[in-house]
């Protein structure tokens, strides 16, 4: 049996020789009971108001490690008085020491009695209840943003691909005008060139002609018709020399190059990147998550400041059916007269007395403060706001939704 089993069994059982699983803990006592023992320590006098909980319960609180008493390491004592001055739990020893000048202690357990419903522990609720909702939605707006920023790289990615395209289609283009420039001017020489070879191939051929004619007058002509033939054909020859020298005056010789355009490079060398990835921060107006917070009321409990009895005024038949109220930074009171006859707000002055009425067309539910209010009218078949000027008691635009 280990030191947990142990401290299940009945503490007065075992005192008894007994051995009883316990069910119960006295947090008075500071021990463990049955069933039985239970019934016993519940019809003692001295310990019918003993604070009993369930050993489970008791379990869980102590995994909380939170003491059942301050202990003042200064004086040595437990620490059983509230300084209400400090808003400090102190000793005996203390109010005589460090708080002698503070309002008069008073005892812990009168301040704390109230603890469970107090102002204080149902605001830590709710501020809590508020911090862990705001948290909630702060990881999902998180959560959104690594979302968008996905999106967005994704988008960047296109836009620099497409205006990577942009820059090919642009290539592509200049690449196409020189393509076909070449192939316009290499077309053009070509045809030059043949022209040249052929206009050659026709001199050669009559070249040719001419010495085929000497060949046959030095074969079979006479000597007199060899000289006359010769004659002539040296004409024709001479003046097919005369025209082949002047036309290989103009003949060239044609190369093709190409001079690239040296800006592309030049521009090119001057790129660093295609743009700047650049990584904004917006507010995101987390900054309010303490600001919002309610405030902690002091000295754990709300006192009453002023109690006022207010008559409402009836200056009609219909008794008024007031629904509900606010204070406007003014101190004046505005009352909701919901009454299906009255539709009307009431103002009356800090000091109760009627100031005036606003009547409405239809029966108002609620108000929120401010210099303007804006009222709900759940009864109407238009969902709306209302909203009045308070400082001149006009309506304005109302809201629909
Ligand atoms: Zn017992
Ligand atoms: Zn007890
Ligand atoms: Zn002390
Ligand atoms: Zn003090």
């Amino acid at each position: 049996m280990d030191v947990n089993d142990k401290k299940d069994l009945c503490s007065p059982c075992e005192f008894k020789s007994k051995t009883k699983i316990a069910t119960k803990w006295c947090i008075d006592c500071k021990e463990p009971l049955c069933v039985s023992c239970y019934g016993n320590h519940n019809s003692h006098r001295s310990s019918m108001n003993h604070h009993v909980i369930s050993i489970e319960g008791n379990k869980i609180l102590e995994s909380l490690q939170i003491p059942l008493k301050e202990y003042c390491e200064v004086h040595d004592q437990d620490k059983d008085l509230y300084c209400s001055s400090h808003s400090e739990i102190i000793c005996l020893t203390c109010t005589q020491t460090t708080h002698g000048k503070c309002e008069p202690a008073v005892r812990l357990s009168d301040v704390t009695k109230s603890a469970k419903t107090s102002t204080f522990v149902s605001m830590l609720e709710s501020n809590i209840v508020e911090v862990v909702d705001e948290l909630r939605v702060i990881i999902r707006d998180r959560e959104n943003n690594k979302e968008e920023i996905k999106k967005q790289k994704t988008e960047i990615l296109d836009t620099v691909k497409n205006y990577r395209k942009c820059i090919n289609d642009k290539l592509d283009q200049v690449e196409h005008i020189i393509t076909e420039d070449l192939k316009v001017k290499y077309e053009r020489s070509n045809l030059e060139i043949d022209n040249n070879v052929r206009f050659l191939n026709d001199h050669l051929n009559e070249f040719d002609e001419i010495r085929k004619k000497i060949d046959i007058l030095k074969d079979y002509a006479s000597n007199t018709q060899t000289f006359i033939g010769a004659r002539a054909l040296e004409k024709t020859f001479h003046y097919k020399e005369v025209m082949l020298t002047s036309f290989l005056e103009l003949i060239q010789n044609i190369n093709i190059d190409i001079e690239m355009n040296q800006d592309i490079f030049v521009t090119c060398a001057d790129i660093k990147s295609l743009g700047d990835i650049r990584v904004k921060t917006l507010d995101t107006g987390y900054c309010n998550f303490l600001k919002n917070r309610g405030q902690y009321p002091i000295d754990h409990q709300l006192k009453l400041s002023k109690a006022l009895e207010i008559k409402i005024p009836q200056e009609s038949f219909f008794r008024s059916t007031i629904l509900s109220c606010i204070i406007l930074p003014n101190k004046q009171m505005i009352f909701v007269d919901s009454h299906a006859r009255n539709k009307r707000l009431k103002v009356l002055n800090e000091n109760g007395t009627h100031d005036r009425n606003i009547n409405l067309t239809s029966k108002p539910f609620d108000v929120i403060d401010n210099n303007k209010i804006a009222l709900s009218f759940p009864w109407d078949t238009h969902k709306r706001i209302g909203i009045i000027n308070i400082t001149n008691s006009k309506s304005e635009p109302d809201i629909f939704f």
